[in-house]
């Protein structure tokens, strides 16, 4: 697999001139911010996205706006790509370098600058983690709502470059929704600021821009994000059916009558099993597919919007309905899911897939999906966030068989572009990055992409910011 996706060719300028720039950029940065050895550039050759990896020329660990825009400034004087990276868990390659790029990285950005109960917002660095923010508010009754399950190491930049989803995003909505403004550093350096404490910034939306731009257009160094009061109480509930397809036509029929629940995960039996031995939360191990659905406020409410939910199951044949009794339980189920993609890398390695499709094609694609995964003679567990319609086929593969890793990348071209076909799209919430960037030609027309490119260009003409991601290469040097 790990020659199959281009990177645009390194730059032998730079290349042949590396000390001398790493003399430059240790200028730029605190000392012991700045790695060049050859074995602690390592973790960053990486992300979640295992399957490829490249060595950068160097990783920059910036501790202020002010550095990071220093560093900007002298990478686009000479034309050094650059590459952000908050914590490394992009699903889709979106934080793996190229040979003659910089990495610069948040992560030493992680403080907590302001917490503003009366506007219910607070203001990080990029480089603090998601659940960070949640955790920081628990104790007053507010939390951050997107919620990835990766949600205890990713970055809140890294969350805005891709625009995260999670969990709770169907009643919430994803980052897009939940920021209200950044601190942007410029390809050239220049910061600005977008948004504030307000809703819906003036001018341009350049915020929502921004959000899902993947490293392209600026660098995130500061977020202001929305809380929002505890619910006054909260219950998952599982659903389990004899089919995915009953499962999933279950979750077409309850969005479309108008309920919407905070959540509706999905596992099938492969995923149930996986979770249920990793977590122990009590599963049904006698069901095809399992529901997970929250509802959520008072006991009332939860109760009415349950019985409407339950009356739709049963119309699709459910064969367990189990409420969940305590705060221990609800935790365990959730901590199931949340767990999924770790306790599938228990069993085998696996590349996720991300497409998402209209409630409507759910159980069509999932049932082609299948069919897809057994042409290849592969196996897949299917976990995702089905009210969103978001899919995540984990594809199990062997990561040290080239033909089975080809094989798995072929099966999941398949199901990706299955989505588009469905009338959906190829990511739901892990971006494109490298991943996916050679299927935008089956999303998108020509026309298309030469805007989004012109946009892109608009900020970073000389292509320098994160430049093998998103486009396809061809066309570009
Ligand atoms: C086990 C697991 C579960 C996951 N579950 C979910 C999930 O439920 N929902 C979901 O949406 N995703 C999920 N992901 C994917 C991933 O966690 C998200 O994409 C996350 O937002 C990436 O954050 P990060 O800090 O790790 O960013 P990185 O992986 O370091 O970078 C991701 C992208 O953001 C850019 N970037 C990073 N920081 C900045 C910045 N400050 N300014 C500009 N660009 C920046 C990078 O260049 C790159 O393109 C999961 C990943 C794993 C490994």
């Amino acid at each position: 697999m790990s020659e199959a996706i281009a990177f645009l060719p390194p730059q032998a300028a730079i290349l042949s001139r590396r000390a001398e720039i790493l003399a430059d950029l240790a200028e730029l940065v605190p000392a012991g911010r700045l790695v060049h050895e050859p074995n602690a550039l390592v973790p960053f050759e990486t992300d979640g996205f295992i399957a490829y990896r490249r060595r950068p020329l160097a990783v920059v660990l910036p501790e202020t706006t002010a550095q990071v825009a220093a560093v900007m400034k002298y990478c686009h004087r000479y034309t050094i790509p650059v590459v952000p990276r908050g914590a490394g868990t992009s699903l889709s390659g979106g934080a793996i370098p190229q040979e003659d790029a910089v990495v610069l990285g948040l992560s030493a950005m992680s403080r907590i600058l302001d917490i503003d109960f009366a506007n219910r917002t607070a203001t990080v660095q990029a480089g603090v983690t998601n659940l960070n923010i949640s955790e920081a508010v628990g104790a007053d009754g507010f939390f951050y709502a997107p919620d990835p399950s990766s949600q205890l190491a990713c970055t809140i930049g890294g969350n805005i470059a891709m625009n995260s989803g999670g969990a709770h995003c169907l009643k919430y909505g994803v980052t897009t929704n939940n920021l209200l403004g950044v601190k942007l550093v410029l390809v050239d350096g220049t910061v600005i600021d977008l948004g504030g404490k307000h809703l819906d910034a003036e001018g341009y939306d350049l915020l929502g821009l921004i959000c899902g731009s993947e490293g392209q257009l600026g660098i995130v160094t500061e977020a202001t994000v929305r809380l929002l009061a505890k619910p006054e109480g909260a219950r998952p509930v599982l659903f389990g059916f004899d089919s995915a397809e009953a499962a999933g036509t279950c979750v077409a029929d309850v969005i479309g009558a108008g309920i919407v629940p905070v959540a509706i995960e999905f596992m099938d039996k492969p995923a149930i099993e996986i979770c249920e031995a990793f977590a122990k939360a009590g599963y049904p191990l006698d069901v095809e597919a399992l529901l997970i659905v929250e509802v959520e406020g008072s006991e009332a409410e939860m109760d009415a919007m349950l019985a409407s939910i339950v009356e739709i199951a049963r119309r699709h044949g459910v064969k367990t309905v189990r409420e969940c009794q305590s705060a221990t339980e609800a935790a365990l189920i959730w901590k199931g899911r949340k767990s999924a993609f770790g306790a599938t890398g228990r069993i085998a390695d696996y590349i996720c897939m991300d497409g998402t499709v209209p409630l409507s094609q759910l159980a069509y694609v999932l049932r082609k999906t299948s069919e897809i995964i057994a042409h290849y003679g592969l196996r897949v567990a299917n976990v995702f966030h089905a009210g969103d319609g978001n899919m995540h086929p984990l594809i199990l593969y062997n990561i040290n068989d080239p033909e089975d890793a080809a094989k798995a990348e072929a099966a999941g071209m398949e199901i990706l572009k299955l989505c588009v076909d469905a009338g959906g799209c190829l990511t739901g919430e892990h971006g494109v990055g490298i991943e996916k960037r050679d299927l935008m030609r089956h999303q998108f027309a020509e026309v298309d992409l030469a805007q989004q490119m012109a946009v892109r260009a608009a900020f970073d003409a000389a292509w320098i910011l994160n430049p093998s991601k998103v486009f396809p290469l061809e066309g570009r040097s």
